[in-house]
């Protein structure tokens, strides 16, 4: 059975109307047999907002008080996934980092993933349940709560679409894929229908960030075929393999 890893960018979950969008386009576009893990970053601009409420408290806080708080934007836009997809009808549950075996080193706020135990994942999408998964978080062997470096939920997505073999992950964003330049620029700039990963290593090095740099790399490891696209529209984005 394909199992499809689709990972959704905070700004892509910005407001409840969106995140309820999201949830109607999954439902709508679930095929048949296909299993589901959704990866989602926090709501809009919530890990800037939890940045600034820890500084506020302490000039310097401890880094994994820092992780507390901020693996909290996820758990909220995942918590508020799974219960829009159960609106709808569909069989949802949502993981924290934790819960979903995500085991990382113990540098915090900048954690390593060492290895997913995915037991308790694959019993729920085996039972054809969709799963959405906080991105960004994990925990250390001793359960102490990590996070990945900013825009980390792109790392959560790709080491479980490794992790669990999926045939596909999909990174849905506000742009509408990898163009030849950037299209708010450059007006003539084409849409890449696909890209190498050493391509994509190479545009992300030089500053436009569509995703991690980690997360391509990671992927290319693996093995791992990238499908970049909009959450705004259905239009086929880019494939990374
Ligand atoms: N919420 C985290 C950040 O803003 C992680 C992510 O969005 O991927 O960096
Ligand atoms: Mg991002």
């Amino acid at each position: 059975m394909p199992l499809v890893v689709k990972k959704f960018g905070g700004s892509s979950v910005a407001t409840l109307d969106r995140i309820s969008k999201v949830a109607r386009r999954i439902v709508d576009s679930k095929k048949g047999n296909t299993r589901l893990v959704l990866v989602v970053s926090a709501m809009g601009d919530t890990t800037d907002k939890l940045l600034s409420l820890a500084s506020r408290a302490n000039p310097e806080p401890p880094k994994r008080e820092i992780d507390l708080l901020l693996s909290t934007g996820e758990i909220v836009s995942s918590a508020l996934l799974s219960m829009s997809l159960n609106s709808l009808g569909a069989e949802a549950v949502a993981f924290t980092g934790l819960q979903g075996g995500i085991i990382t080193d113990n540098v915090h706020t900048k954690a390593r993933i060492r290895k997913i135990e995915t037991d308790r994942i694959v019993e729920e999408i085996d039972k054809d349940r969709i799963v959405v998964v906080a991105g960004f978080q994990g925990v250390t062997q001793e359960n102490i709560i990590t996070t990945l470096g900013r825009g980390g939920s792109d790392l959560t997505a790709v080491a479980l679409a490794a992790a669990l073999k999926a045939d596909m992950c999909e990174i849905y964003t506000d742009v509408e894929g990898i163009y030849t330049a950037d299209p708010r620029v450059v007006p003539q700039a084409r849409k890449l229908r696909r890209i190498s990963y050493d391509e994509l290593l190479e545009i992300a090095s030089s500053g436009a960030r569509v995703v991690h740099p980690r997360a391509v790399e990671l992927a290319k490891n693996y093995e791992v075929r990238l499908h970049i696209r909009s959450s705004f529209n259905e239009k086929e984005g880019t494939i990374v393999e």
